[in-house]
């Protein structure tokens, strides 16, 4: 089942219908981060003010009610609060009549019934000041056309209110997609999960699934990289390079750092036609790199149609390992990859 499959769109076309005069570049910095244009000058999508206030709608579910929602999504939004390297905060600021959706200067969540998108269980949309470039408003809608559960376990059919907030909020906080999971097609269409290595990965796990209430690395390194705490970037480090095939650099091709003393995978894309990449918020010590083409996923959930990523290449281990620094950077990493 897909989480948000059109969660950008539904964005971009708020940030569009804003300023007709934007042309929008997905993603136009790093993966982790929103970028986008406004006469021609690139912005970040983030929240310039902390905490974030939050509003819920005044609407409730079979299963669930107002508040039990609101338990839910204060949890969700507590869980990435708590990160020790972000500096984000958010506060609960009532409930409310409006629903998500609606360009009122509140950032909303709430359910919605929305039965003809019958493969998205939920998605974000921004608001944000076509002078300023400022994120003035992000609201999560909850398609109540599919069964939910606030249940501490989680319900077997039913999907777990938390475990999509989370997603979803990665998105309200600024964050994209990540790519490091690995699906397979299902007769029937859609794909079925086999594993996940981020939160923001962009297909949930199951109804009746809570193993994503918590984050995971690359989720924590997104999340830090947007909102870096005291010490996060003297802290960690980047492992940045250049991916080339036939001596030209590679769009779009997704770049996995596995750190194996703590095992953890954080991910990235190279972004610019020149194959460029960069991963922030690193554990200092060596790395190993799987350069890998975004075949696994339906890749509108990480670019836009317009400009589609290079999936013609062999997945590749890097020949040797890579050492972060702390607090610095790799040093240019070149990379060469085969035709498939
Ligand atoms: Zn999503």
């Amino acid at each position: 089942m897909t989480r948000c499959l059109s969660a950008t769109r539904r964005g971009w076309s708020v940030l569009l219908s804003l300023a007709l005069v934007m042309t929008v570049s997905s993603p136009a910095f790093a993966y982790l981060k929103f970028g986008f244009q406004l006469d021609g000058k690139e912005f970040t999508l983030r929240w310039s003010r902390s905490p974030v206030m939050y509003f819920v709608s005044d609407v409730d579910v079979p299963g669930v009610s107002v508040s039990q929602f609101q338990g839910a999504v204060a949890k969700a939004f507590m869980t990435w609060e708590s990160v020790p390297s972000a500096s984000i905060a958010y506060t609960f600021g009532g409930f409310t009549r409006g629903l998500p959706g609606e360009n009122d200067g509140r950032t909303t969540l709430g359910f919605v019934n929305e039965p003809e998108l019958d493969r998205v269980l939920a998605s974000t949309s921004y608001l944000v000041d076509g002078d300023t470039g400022e994120l003035l408003e992000s609201d999560i809608f909850f398609n109540s056309a599919f069964a939910w559960s606030v249940a501490q376990a989680g319900e077997r059919g039913r999907w777990d209110v938390e475990s999509i907030a989370l997603h979803e909020i990665g998105h309200l906080s600024g964050l994209g997609h990540s790519a490091i999971g690995e699906t397979e097609l299902v007769s029937g269409g859609g794909r079925r999960v086999l594993s996940i290595g981020s939160v923001m990965f962009p297909i949930a796990l199951g109804s009746g699934d809570i193993s994503e209430r918590r984050l995971l690395p690359d989720d924590i390194a997104g999340i830090s990289d947007l909102y870096p705490d005291d010490g996060f970037n003297d802290t960690t480090g980047t492992l940045s390079g250049r991916i080339t095939k036939n001596g030209a650099g590679v769009f779009g091709a997704h770049i996995v750092a596995f750190g194996p003393r703590d095992g953890e995978l954080v991910g990235n894309f190279s972004l610019g036609h020149d194959g460029q990449f960069s991963i922030a918020g690193l554990r200092p010590g060596p790395h190993v790199l799987r350069i890998e083409p975004i075949d696994d996923a339906d890749t509108d959930s990480f670019f836009d149609d317009t400009e589609p990523p290079d999936v013609n290449f062999r997945t590749t281990v890097f020949e040797r390992l890579v050492i972060v620094p702390r607090g610095g950077d790799s040093g240019a990493v070149q990379i060469t990859v085969q035709p498939k």
